[in-house]
Formats: structure tokens, C-alpha cells, sequence
């Protein structure tokens, strides 16, 4: 994803190119919306790695990212760390893919819709700001749902590339129920008392110089603890190294991650 964006960068930078082909292509790239037509060759039952979504094991992942981080990328279903960790945090800490729920998927990510859309018992819906096979195509800051209509809310990152991501999460905020959950993935870093944003940083090459991509607009710091507050959410965050055991973050390949349930007061 990282590298072609990398690669890209000048006609990025002359807009030569619109907003929404960049994503369409950084999915292409990531192999989410195709399946690699080799993935039977990487199933072997002696790997040490296996991917909790798909359960491939393997010796090996693929490469992933800028700097090619090593053993990142399920090699059957694309899956890279994070999806890894959300993945395992739903089955293992809630029981919700066991529930009748009413659920939102924000920008979804192929390797898990798959699983999402097979759950008999879930009201699943897709929304995507560009991608006209989502289910519902509309800018996150408002959403054509009733107010308090939805149970669980996957966004992962996607608030990130919102300039003004206050009013999308207040719009998260007014479309969960009370009691509902919005899990939450986005470039995080909790040393960080304040969430690095600059609107000086206008430009796709400042940004990318700044944030890492020439679409994110900061990397959240603690605070974003209080942007969620601010629109009736308590949020807990949950730390990929304190929740799996070194050899469950060694085995099923995740790194550092958080992710931050929040509920809807
Ligand atoms: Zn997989």
C-alpha cells in the first residue's frame, strides 16, 4: 500500500490523480478485493505463522508496507497485523458475532467483510465514501441512518483520513444506540499527550512527510480518548501487547496495535 503510494507520489502531488482512484488502488494493491490465485501452495500444515481469519498456516507471510515489514501480510487473504488483532479481539473477548446485532462496517476490509456477511444473526452494512459496492455509499459525517439504529460500529482506519473528524465521530455518536459499541482503529500513539495535526500541513507530500500518508491528516494522541467523549462515548483502550501472550503475538503476526472499544453513554 505504503510503497505504491510512495511511488506515486509526484502525480499525487500535481492532483493528477483524485482522491478516490488512490484508494481504489491502494486496495488493489493490498490484495483485498482479489484473492492471490497461489494461495493454495501457502498452506502448510508444519508453518509456525497462522492467520487467525482465514487459518492459513504458513512458514512465511508476505511483505508489507513501506520499509517491507517481514511476515506482515497473509499470503490467502490479505490480511495484515491490525485486521489480525480485530479479528482476534471479536472472537475471543465478545461474543457479539454470536449476537443478533445491527451492525456498520466503515471502509471495510475484504479479508474480514467475508467472515462479517457469512454471519447469519448480524444486520451487516458496508459504507464507503468512493467504493460503489459498499452498501451504502455516503461521507461518514452523515449518514443516511436513524438516529440510534445501529448495535456495533467497525471503524478502522477511516477517521484518520477525515479532515474534520469531529464531525464524523459526533455522527457515530448520533447513529449508535445507547449501549452500543463503536470499535475504533486509526494511527495511534499513546505517548503522544496530543494528537499530531496541522492544517499547514495541506498538501499530499506534507502530509505524507508528516503522517506517513499523503491522505492522513494527523496520528492520534491520549486525546483522542476526550474527542470521543465529546460525542457520548466512553472509550477503553486495548493494547495488542497486554492482551495476547509474546507467543500469540508471535504466531498469529501482530505487532504493536491498539484498538479502543467505545460506548455509547
Ligand atoms: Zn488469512
Amino acid at each position: 500500500m505504503l510503497d505504491s503510494l510512495a511511488r506515486q507520489l509526484k502525480t499525487i502531488e500535481a492532483e493528477a490523480l483524485p482522491e478516490a482512484e488512490i484508494y481504489r488502488q491502494e486496495r488493489l494493491h493490498e490484495g483485498l478485493r482479489r484473492m492471490p490465485a497461489r494461495e493454495r501452495r501457502h498452506r502448510d500444515p508444519g508453518g509456525v505463522l497462522q492467520c487467525p481469519i482465514c487459518g492459513t498456516q504458513a512458514r512465511r507471510f508476505l511483505p508489507f508496507g513501506l520499509a517491507g515489514r517481514r511476515n506482515a501480510r497473509c499470503p490467502v487473504c490479505g490480511s495484515v497485523e491490525r485486521h489480525r488483532f480485530l479479528w482476534r479481539y471479536l472472537t475471543r473477548a465478545t461474543g457479539w458475532l454470536h449476537q443478533r446485532l445491527r451492525v456498520l462496517h466503515t471502509a471495510p476490509e475484504a479479508c474480514l467483510e467475508h467472515r462479517f456477511r457469512a454471519l447469519p444473526n448480524w444486520r451487516y452494512r458496508s459504507v464507503d465514501r468512493f467504493d460503489p459496492a459498499a452498501d451504502i455509499l455516503a461521507d461518514l459525517r452523515a449518514l443516511p441512518l436513524a438516529t440510534g439504529s445501529q448495535d456495533l460500529i467497525l471503524t478502522s482506519h477511516t477517521l484518520e483520513h477525515i479532515p474534520d473528524d469531529r464531525a464524523a465521530i459526533r455522527e457515530l455518536g448520533r447513529v449508535t444506540r445507547p449501549g452500543g459499541v463503536v470499535l475504533v482503529m486509526v494511527p495511534f500513539d499513546p505517548r503522544l499527550q496530543r494528537t499530531l495535526e496541522d492544517p499547514a500541513n495541506d498538501t499530499p507530500a506534507r502530509r505524507m512527510a508528516a503522517y506517513g500518508h499523503p491522505y492522513h491528516y494527523r496520528i492520534y494522541g491520549a486525546d483522542l480518548i476526550d474527542r470521543l467523549a465529546e460525542a457520548g462515548f466512553d472509550a477503553t483502550v486495548v493494547e495488542s501487547k497486554r492482551w495476547l501472550t509474546p507467543h500469540q503475538r508471535r504466531r498469529y503476526r501482530i505487532n504493536r496495535n491498539h484498538l479502543l472499544t467505545c460506548r455509547r453513554r
